[in-house]
Parts: structure tokens; C-alpha cells; sequence
């Protein structure tokens, strides 16, 4: 889940749509090549972060729907054509809406998870290691794993974090767009209405340690600057960064400056190119900045009238009139997520660059003919096209971050040995 705090005054619960017109778009404007074709069919290919739980709890939505005429970018037939082996469904609990009963949420969210997994289990099953990825990939089958995004998810509590982990839970970003009580966020960083810690509080870095003991991995997508420095220091395995993308390119406080590419790449860790347009394309960014003012009112325009009429507020709609806007705003070409693909690559190493979607996070707002998992062929094609060698184009697709979960794996594992016991 990437935008909401960006520029709404209220969150959504539903930002994960995109726009009918773009449908037409897919797997016309680029031609595969067999040898992009053949690559991407013999790679497990891994995407470390999608937003479809929430389409599972709120909509209903069953991911073997065959649907034309869905916006979602995610279903057992679009990652089937895509060959997407693995994802990591992102278990995101909006701060604002669910205040008090954090846990719940999480867990209806795991559950929605589980239970498309038991009606497709043919197609489909949970993982909860390399192994089972591996094993998942021999069956022809979708490994669904999960990812807590915003560790206000644990309620201050590392019972509950271990209960995450015992229900298959194998990344947490340590803070969503939210600052919760021990991990400053990227989000809200500026806001002096905010109470900042400096990073990560004394029972912040318990948690990664924890993290570390139960196997965990630490991502920190999201944090503040000074919490990523934080958790860079404290933990004892690599870390991930489910879905962010590089600030030089497009400077905005949630995408990651060089420094820290280098780090991630010192520490063993992986990024995972976040496909947010705004992330991507300054462009995209900057248009999205200019409509920011006309968008809020639109929405509060909305929220006005339904305040009048006495009626609750209906988040599709709020979902269908940001859409409405970001509309407005060309896509930007293949070109700017595969300049994003290529410059971690150069500056963090080829072994510490990935794929984190974001998708159905993201309102549509993803580049010219990525419209769903099924296009992601596209982007092995784009890297072939720039001279990236087979080899090199697997670790992308999924074979470091596949590295660095049997790390952390390891890791667990030398902890657990050596007699440390739960905080
Ligand atoms: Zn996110």
C-alpha cells in the first residue's frame, strides 16, 4: 500500500483499482522474444509486495475470478501468464480506521490469505519458507507468503509478533506511512504534530532482534531515514526493502537515497523496485504534486456531501475519484521502472535489486503496459533489450531475494542454537 497518506486527508481503504481504459494497453505494446520468454519461464520469479487482501476482505474478491473486465492486477490467471512463482501478500492494517483493534484486522487480513488458498488448491498454496517456494514452483503453483506492512500491526507487543510469525507472517515492515510508538515513518517525518523517537526506540530494535531470532526478515520500506540507519545497525541478518525505489531519481522522502542502496548492499539485503509511478517518474510525480490541492477538495467535496446527506463514507468511491485524477496524469513509459531496475543495480550491486510491485497499491498508477502480473514478462524483455545477461536478469526476478530469506533463515537458526530465548 503506497499512496493514501501521500496527499489524502483521510485514508482508503480502497486505492488498489485501475482504470478500465488501461486494460486494452496489456501484452500489446511490447513483443517477447523466446529468449525472453524462455527466461522467464525457468525463473522462480518472486514479488515481494501486493495489496490484494484487502480486495479479498473488503470486496470479496476470489483471485481465481477470470474476470475481463476486473481492475485488480493480481489473480491466479494473471500470474499464471506471467509466471509469477511467489508473492508476498502485504497484510496492511489502516492505522486511522482500525484504532484499538490493530490485531483483529491483521488477523481477518491472514485469514483472507489462507482462505483463497484453500479454495484454489490446485493453483495455489501458502509458503512459509525458501523450501516451500521452491516446492511450490515443481507443482506449478502460486506460493502465497505474507508481509505485515506498518509495525503498528503488533500492538507494542512481541507475543503478538511471534504469533505472526507461528501463522506464516515472513517480512514486517517496521512502520507504515504512520509513525507507530517505536519506529519513526517517511510519511509523516515533517509533521511536528507527530511524537518522533529518533528512528527506532530501545524496544524498536528489540523488535528487529527479534525478528532476527524468530526469522523474520526486517524490511524497511516506509521508515524514516533515521529508522533505516537504525535497523541497518541493530540487525544480525540482511534486511529487504519490500517495495521502494531510488531517490536520486525521484525525490520523494518514502524512495531510498544512494547512501543507503550502498548499505543494504554491505548489509547482504535486497530492494525491491517499487512500480508506483510516483515513485518512478519524476514527471508523474511532479503532475501529481501539481493536482494535489484540486484532488483533496474533490474528495472533500464528496465527504461533505455525504456528511449532509447522514450517510457513511463509501471508500470505493473515494477510490474512484482519486483514480479519477491520477487519470489524468500520462503514464510514464516502461523506460522509467526499468531506470529504476538499473540504477540499484549499478549503485547496490546486480545481487541486491528485485521486484516489489505494490500491485493493487497503487490506484493503476503504474507504467505504460504493466497492467497486471501478467505483463511482467515485459520487464525481462526491457532488461534484456539494455544488455542484462539471463543470469542477471534471474537474481532480479527473484533469485536474491530468495538469497537473502535463506539468510535470514540461517541466521534464525544460529540464533535459535546458540540458546537465545524470546524477549
Ligand atoms: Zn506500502
Amino acid at each position: 500500500m503506497t499512496r493514501p497518506q501521500l496527499f489524502l486527508p483521510i485514508p482508503l481503504l480502497a486505492s488498489w483499482c485501475l482504470a478500465a481504459s488501461t486494460i486494452a494497453l496489456a501484452q500489446s505494446d511490447v513483443a517477447l522474444s523466446a529468449k525472453a520468454r524462455a527466461i522467464q519461464d525457468s525463473a522462480i520469479v518472486v514479488d515481494t509486495h501486493a495489496d490484494t487482501p484487502q480486495r479479498f476482505l473488503d470486496e470479496g474478491f476470489d483471485i481465481g475470478s477470470t474476470d475481463p473486465n476486473d481492475f485488480g492486477n493480481i489473480s491466479l490467471d494473471k500470474t499464471k501468464r506471467g509466471n509469477l512463482g511467489a508473492e508476498f501478500f502485504s497484510i496492511w492494517v489502516d492505522p486511522d480506521l482500525n484504532q484499538g483493534h490493530f490485531a483483529r484486522h491483521t488477523f481477518d487480513l491472514i485469514d483472507s490469505v489462507y482462505e483463497q488458498a484453500a479454495r484454489h488448491p490446485d493453483r495455489m498454496m501458502m509458503a512459509f519458507s525458501v523450501a516451500d517456494i521452491e516446492r511450490a514452483h515443481r507443482e506449478h503453483k502460486l506460493a502465497a507468503l505474507m508481509g505485515i506492512e506498518g509495525g503498528h500491526s503488533i500492538e507494542n507487543d512481541m507475543h503478538l509478533l511471534r504469533d505472526y510469525y507461528r501463522l506464516g507472517v515472513r517480512y514486517m515492515t517496521l512502520s507504515w506511512s504512520n509513525t507507530n510508538e517505536w519506529a519513526d515513518s517517511s510519511g509523516d517525518i515533517d509533521d511536528p504534530k507527530v511524537q518522533h523517537h529518533n528512528g527506532l526506540t530501545d524496544f524498536g530494535k528489540q523488535v528487529v532482534l527479534e525478528m532476527n531470532r524468530l526469522g523474520m526478515m526486517v524490511d524497511i520500506s516506509h521508515v524514516a531515514d533515521k529508522t533505516f540507519w537504525d535497523a541497518i545497525a541493530t540487525t544480525k541478518a540482511p534486511v529487504i526493502a519490500s517495495h521502494s525505489s531510488a531517490r536520486v531519481l525521484v525525490n520523494v522522502p518514502r524512495n531510498m537515497t544512494d547512501d543507503m542502496l550502498r548499505a543494504v548492499a554491505k548489509n547482504g539485503g535486497v530492494v525491491q523496485v517499487n512500480f508506483f509511478s510516483g515513485f518512478d517518474d519524476e514527471n508523474f510525480r511532479k503532475a501529481e504534486a501539481a493536482q494535489e490541492k484540486d484532488q483533496k477538495a474533490a474528495v472533500q467535496a464528496y465527504l461533505d456531501q455525504r456528511r449532509a446527506e447522514g450517510k457513511a463514507v463509501d471508500y470505493m468511491e473515494v477510490d474512484r475519484i482519486e483514480r479519477q485524477w491520477l487519470a489524468k496524469i500520462p503514464r510514464p513509459p516502461l523506460k522509467s521502472l526499468i531506470d529504476q531496475i538499473d540504477h540499484i543495480a549499478k549503485v547496490a550491486g546486480i545481487d541486491h535489486v528485485g521486484l516489489g510491485s505494490d500491485f493493487d497499491g497503487v490506484s493503476g498508477a503504474t507504467p505504460q503496459g504493466i497492467d497486471s502480473a501478467a505483463d511482467l514478462p515485459k520487464i525481462t524483455q526491457a532488461l534484456l533489450d539494455r544488455g542484462y545477461s539471463a543470469e542477471d536478469i534471474k537474481k532480479i526476478l527473484g533469485e536474491n531475494l530468495l538469497r537473502v530469506f535463506r539468510q535470514v533463515e540461517q541466521v534464525s537458526r544460529e540464533i535459535q542454537a546458540s540458546g537465545a530465548a524470546g524477549r
